[in-house]
């Protein structure tokens, strides 16, 4: 039998137990909840055009492939509250990122193209504007241009989201403490090698007037501790993570972090920071589910530094992680194999070896279709293949797709070339998709922190954009 303990030994044991509890509480002690109920820390994260199958497949591929979870199943969707978001624009029963974005930011059903401007002819104010006037700091982070509709509709208010130099300009006028991504092209002076501005305006200039430090590579952002920054590091779109020079590129993650360490420093009124991965929308146009999951996986990890922020400060921070609608009409399936017959044996469904044939992709669709040019010849689609795509074979009314450069079906048109080897890729993988566009597919909605509970259930995105304002708003401002 074994013997009971002593009371000396029992109080040993419950001093440790205390003293461990305690430690455990340690980095909370700082975290105190703010007066009016509102979140001092908010992060709102999109990824454009990223579905439920986008973030099973992405999940799957984390958990079969490198034995690893996703923050944002595991940490956020678990500890917190999940919601189901309808994403239809006001004209459109499938939506843009713009009428999407500007629903999220000001709560308002809007059309297509608009940006910050309701349907009913109103402006709305946006989360971010509300979030300005609670003195908060403010950050735009996306490896789109900076000047994208997402970022964009919680800034601005225009008629069209095509307005670029209009957008710009009202950044330089409302000033976000951090601005990071692509798009330098429309900073440039009119006239200037690489510029597409409308004007002769050096915008990167105007912005170093009002005490921007300005950033253009990796290394220089890793740099900056504190001030206001613009950081652009390229000319347009940013890369996709498969095609990324590693070296002088910051992906969405390097941004989050540099992001955070900015907004954070010497604030005692807190930040909200959007912050976008893009690529997710521009692989899923283009049909390259090797990029949809390398670039979630990068998307997962900067959500993983605002979840060790929120570790810190629990009782300050809001972690929001939400799409705006989803892109391709994206699912593993069962599908045949070619179309001699109809036969079980005949047909394949999804698996882990296709998860493995995706992992053996080594760019993405975009660097192909550009690698192979609009004249592309037979000889350098060969090339490309025994490259970059090893094990995969095209069908002939593929390769005949792409070097005819035609559409391969109506819903499947933004681009032959890569359309066409997202369908090779589909062919060998059980991969399909329905659309090279958004869909009406519902999104899902993951919070975590101050206020995470208002957004669980089933709704639409104006209603989420009024959910965000009313929680940055807090309760003396309802
Ligand atoms: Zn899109």
């Amino acid at each position: 039998m074994p013997r009971p303990l002593s009371f000396v030994s029992l109080q040993f044991f419950i001093g440790i137990a205390i003293t461990f509890a305690l430690l455990a509480n340690a980095g909370n002690s700082n975290s105190q909840p703010t007066p009016n109920g509102a979140p001092k820390y908010v992060f709102l994260f999109l990824s454009d055009g990223g579905g439920m199958a986008h973030l099973e497949i992405a999940r799957q591929y984390r958990q079969h492939i490198h034995k690893e979870g996703m923050v944002i199943v595991d940490k956020i969707m678990k500890e917190g509250s999940v919601g189901v978001m309808t994403t239809h624009a006001a004209n459109s029963l499938s939506t843009d990122s713009a009428a999407a974005a500007t629903a999220m930011a000001g709560g308002c059903k809007a059309n297509i193209g608009a940006l910050g401007m309701c349907a009913d002819g109103t402006v709305a104010v946006s989360s971010m504007e509300i979030a300005r006037q609670r003195g908060m700091k403010l950050g735009l982070i996306t490896n789109s241009t900076v000047y994208d509709a997402s970022p964009a509709a919680f800034v601005c208010h225009v008629p069209n989201r095509k307005d670029f130099t209009g957008i710009v300009n009202r950044y330089l006028e409302m000033a976000p403490d951090v601005i990071l991504g692509g798009g330098k092209e429309q900073f440039l002076p009119k006239g200037q090698p690489g510029s597409r501005r409308d004007d002769a305006t050096d915008m990167i200039a105007a912005f170093e007037k009002k005490n921007y430090r300005y950033v253009g590579n990796k290394e220089a952002l890793a740099q900056v501790s504190k001030g206001k920054v613009l950081g652009l590091f390229s000319r347009s779109d940013m890369s996709m993570e498969l095609d990324r020079d590693k070296q002088s590129e910051p992906s969405v993650y390097d941004m989050t972090s540099a992001a955070i360490r900015l907004l954070h420093d010497q604030n005692p009124r807190g930040f909200f920071a959007f912050i976008e991965s893009e690529n997710i929308d521009s692989a899923s146009h283009l049909t390259d589910v090797a990029s949809v999951i390398h670039d979630y996986r990068e998307f997962d990890r900067a959500v993983g530094l605002a979840y060790e922020f929120y570790r810190k400060y629990p009782r300050e921070t809001l972690i929001v992680v939400a799409s705006d609608h989803e892109t391709g009409g994206l699912g593993f399936t069962e599908a045949l194999k070619d179309l001699s017959s109809t036969k079980g044996s005949n047909k394949a469904a999804g698996s882990v070896a296709d998860l493995k044939k995706i992992e053996s992709i080594g760019i993405s669709l975009q660097k192909a279709t550009q690698m192979l040019g609009l004249s592309p010849t037979a000889d350098a689609l060969d090339k490309l293949l025994r490259d970059y795509f090893p094990g995969f074979t095209l069908a002939p009314e593929y390769q005949e797709a792409i070097l005819k450069r035609q559409p391969i079906s109506r819903t499947i048109s933004l681009d032959p070339t890569a359309n066409a080897l997202g369908m090779m890729i589909a062919n060998h993988t059980q991969v399909y998709w329905q659309s090279s566009t958004h869909t009406n597919q519902p999104v899902l909605v993951a919070a975590l922190g101050v206020g995470a509970e208002r957004f669980k259930g089933y709704y639409d995105n104006a209603d989420f954009g009024k959910k965000l304002k009313a929680v940055i708003a807090g309760n003396n401002h309802r």
